[in-house]
């Protein structure tokens, strides 16, 4: 079996059972096999094949390959005798009595467990053991392991909503989402693109990305929106001004994409000063556009974290391919640093009307 904890901060509060069951259905979710609750952990009738998937379940904060043992001092017995012999060395036996109607407490078990251990010829050591046998002692049985593997941490996916999030082909934006989901948010991807037909095939490589992020996200459904009339409107718009313009652009379809999807929030990839116009009063222009918070998760991470989150998680390769990102095309050399929001409203007064709507009806909703 594979035995699976969760972190405790999320158990207290009264949100504890819509927590437990998200996490339980992330979990068979991704292993295909029933989780059971019991007594504040999962269990899984699964071998080691599934221990890479619980990997990138958020909201597990341990797991390990255990053994079922019997509730009793030879069923623990047998238990640490099977994994001592896999250890291939002297295992030390640690050992923690959940239950507290067992008749000895923990420090006894392990005193007998040694007895017993040592007729049967099973090698112990308490310094520098091999590895460390594990003994739990629950209310109807008890289960030994190994090596416990560390989780993800995080908050199981669906826990806290769903928000819109910008996924361009670039590095940053997915790790976002990556991020996001970590807290417990469903994604919905909207992706702005320059083509005009084949848009789907065009559009491959942020379909993989979307597919190599769903075993951390679960997510799937991506907005492909195309900014051509945009680009068109946005012609009378001063070069310095047109890439703030083009980003509240952005915010707004996101924004009426979250009202269809139920979402709450608009999420970027957005960085804190890693390009000059990444400034707090550009930051705050953009969000001037939309009422629904705009969510930026990397705000204050190094380009180096960014790619090391990247590299983990497999979208580093995505992202290096070569691909037309479309802010090229909008981003002057010297785009201004320093933006009111009442003056770029002032601007897209030259935008004609209904654009944010004209663009949605060409939006095409696919799952990746
Ligand atoms: P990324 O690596 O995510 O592209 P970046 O550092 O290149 O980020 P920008 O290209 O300036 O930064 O974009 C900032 C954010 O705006 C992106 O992280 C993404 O959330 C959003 N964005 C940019 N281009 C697009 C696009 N074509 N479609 C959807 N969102 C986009
Ligand atoms: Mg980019």
């Amino acid at each position: 079996m594979i035995v699976v904890h969760y972190g405790e901060l999320f158990t207290k509060g009264r949100n504890r059972p819509v927590f437990q069951r998200q996490l339980q259905r992330n979990l068979e979710n991704a292993t295909d096999v029933k989780a059971k609750l019991v007594e504040h952990r999962f269990f899984l009738d699964a071998d080691a094949s599934a221990l890479p998937k619980i990997e990138k379940v958020f909201g597990v904060s341990w797991f390990a390959e255990c053994l079922d043992a019997k509730r009793s001092l030879s069923g623990m017995e047998d238990a640490v005798a099977r994994l001592a012999e896999s250890a291939g060395g002297p295992v030390k036996v640690e050992v923690n009595r959940s239950d507290k109607s067992f008749e000895f407490q923990s420090p006894e078990i392990v005193r007998q467990l040694t007895r017993r251990l040592e007729k049967r010829g099973v090698a112990l050591a308490v310094k520098n053991p091999k590895a460390v046998v594990h003994v739990d002692v629950l209310r109807d049985k008890a289960v030994a392991y190994g090596g416990k593997h560390a989780g993800l941490g995080g908050l199981p996916v669906g826990v806290s909503g769903k928000v819109v999030t910008l996924l361009s082909g670039g590095f940053d934006s997915p790790v976002a989402a990556w991020l996001m989901a970590k807290r417990g948010i469903k994604n919905v991807y909207v992706h702005f693109h320059p083509h005009r037909e084949n848009v789907e095939e065009k559009s491959l490589k942020i379909l993989n990305l979307a597919r190599q992020l769903k075993p951390w996200t679960l997510a799937n459904t991506v907005y492909l929106v195309p900014y051509n009339e945009f680009t068109l409107a946005a012609l009378d718009v001063p070069e310095r001004f047109a890439l703030p313009v083009f980003r509240r652009f952005m915010a707004r379809v996101a924004q009426q994409i979250a009202v269809q999807e139920n979402a709450e929030g608009i999420a970027t990839g957005e960085n804190l000063a890693q390009v000059s116009s990444q400034t707090l009063s550009n930051l705050g222009s953009i969000q001037d556009a939309v009422k629904l918070p705009m969510l930026r998760p990397l705000l204050t991470y190094d380009k180096k974290e960014i790619i090391g989150i990247a590299e983990k998680i497999g979208t580093y390769d995505l992202s290096r391919q070569p691909y037309l990102d479309c802010c090229q095309s909008l981003v002057s050399r010297h785009p201004a640093t320093r933006t009111d929001a009442r003056h770029l409203e002032k601007l897209e007064e030259r935008l004609p009307d209904g654009l944010v709507d004209q663009t949605l009806n060409q939006a095409l909703r696919v799952t990746a």
